[in-house]
């Protein structure tokens, strides 16, 4: 797809968020002066990192992952040579939920369709999906939810679904948070992030 169809279907997928009065969220985000997040990096992306939904940071900055889970995101990039530039980030849900709960079910059903929206503009080779509720979307949407399973058995493991583009990797993560509440997870994350490298590698001719 030529690149100014994807710059023009991403903005139709942010006006549509920006505009969304009937989102249990939406009151929410405008009472705080925060932003929907909406996602950031190449909208040609090989690998395309889904979060569950944004924190205080992210939704007044309006940018995915530039808090402490961002900082171990950057980290976890850096380790496996590569960029934010090189990658697309989003999450599930586009706007914070109070308090940082976890996402509802049915702000899942609302949102997603954005999610299904950023996928098909960006046509990545790989999902890696960041914590339970993005990798149990991912799967799901993939027609793998047999595969559904907690996250110290899904991490790091690869999965392969079908789109209209072609074959997909659907690759479970730890979230980034998990490092900050145990230090010991890194390592693990690192290892499991090296899985990422291959398709940065092998898809980045295809990206310039
Ligand atoms: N956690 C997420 O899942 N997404 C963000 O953008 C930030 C923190």
């Amino acid at each position: 797809m030529p690149s100014a169809d994807k710059t023009k279907r991403m903005k139709e997928v942010r006006d549509e968020i920006i505009n969304l009065k009937i989102s249990p969220l939406y009151s929410y985000r405008t009472e705080n002066n925060y932003f929907p997040v909406i996602g950031e990096g190449s909208h040609d992306a090989a690998v395309m990192f889904v979060g569950e939904a944004p924190g205080k940071n992210e939704a007044m900055r309006a940018r995915p992952f530039c808090g402490a889970a961002g900082r171990v995101l950057d980290e976890l990039l850096a380790f496996i040579e590569a960029d934010r530039k090189d990658v697309y980030i989003t999450n599930i849900v586009k706007d914070r939920p109070p308090d940082n709960r976890d996402p509802l079910p049915e702000e899942i059903v609302l949102y997603s369709p954005f999610l299904d929206r950023q996928i098909d503009i960006v046509q990545p080779k790989a999902i890696a999906a960041l914590g339970r509720f993005s990798s149990s979307y991912i799967l799901q949407k993939f027609g793998l939810e047999s595969l559904v399973s907690p996250m110290s058995r899904l991490h790091g493991r690869e999965f392969f679904g079908k789109t209209s583009y072609g074959d997909i990797a659907i690759i479970p993560l730890y979230h980034p948070a998990a490092a900050l509440y145990n230090s010991s997870n890194r390592e693990v994350m690192r290892g499991d992030f090296l899985i990422l490298k291959k398709y940065l590698q092998k898809f980045k001719k295809f990206d310039k």
